[in-house]
């Protein structure tokens, strides 16, 4: 059986990653499985632990650090840790899964170094950071300095575009979700 593949997804926050992994993960068109990260952030109203985070204390993170449990792991915001589990990767790739992603660009570029062309790297951009400002209010899950410190982050966020394999502009969602999807079949078919 041969191995599965690593589909990268990066994007500012609030741009729609989440919505876009989803609704490719209900259409059901790519095979694809989702790696849920650790994080030692607070569940926003509605996450669950184990299928959007597995949510550690600062404690359980460091411990986890300790022995060695992350294929990668960063500070994405200040004292905010965030990191993808070798035990949601590894396992499922040997037995000829592929696994979605969704990571900050730094990790995303350095799973896209140590998986080279295992991996396709996709960067989900928005139409302008004024709409990604918006769709962070309207998601309503951040506190207002929240959402500053996530589109302050943006602009440094979107210089990694030229980096990855790909770019999908989310303006209309369904063709970004269409787009993606493309992106990924041509990879993993
Ligand atoms: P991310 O996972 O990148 O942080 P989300 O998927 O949570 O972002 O999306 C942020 C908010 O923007 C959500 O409320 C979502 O419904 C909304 N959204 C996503 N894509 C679009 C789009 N193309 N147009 C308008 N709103 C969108
Ligand atoms: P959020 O708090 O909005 O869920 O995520 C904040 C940022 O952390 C997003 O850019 C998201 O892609 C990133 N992220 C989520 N999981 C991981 C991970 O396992 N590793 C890294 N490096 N970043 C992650």
């Amino acid at each position: 059986m041969s191995e599965g593949k690593i589909i990268i997804i990066s994007a500012p926050s609030g741009c729609g990653k989440s919505t876009i992994i989803n609704a490719l993960l209900e259409r059901g068109n790519v095979r694809m499985q989702f790696s849920v990260s650790a994080t030692n952030r607070a569940p926003r109203t509605g996450e669950k632990h184990g299928v959007n985070y597995y949510f550690l204390t600062d404690e359980e993170f460091r411990k986890a650090i300790d022995e060695d449990a992350f294929v990668e792991y960063e500070e994405v915001y200040p004292g905010r840790f965030y990191g993808t589990l070798k035990s949601e990767v590894e396992r499922r790739c040997a037995a000829g899964e592929n696994v979605v992603l969704d990571i900050d660009v730094k990790g995303g570029m350095r799973v896209k170094q140590m998986f080279s062309d295992k991996a396709k790297s996709i960067f989900i951009k928005p139409p302008t950071v004024e709409a990604l400002r918006t769709r962070l209010e309207g998601r309503g899950t951040d506190s207002p300095e929240a959402i500053d410190e996530r589109v302050r982050k943006a602009e440094y966020e979107l210089s990694f575009a030229p980096e990855y394999d790909c770019v999908v502009v989310n303006d209309d969602l369904q063709q970004a979700i269409d787009n993606t999807e493309r992106e990924i079949l041509e990879f993993t078919c």
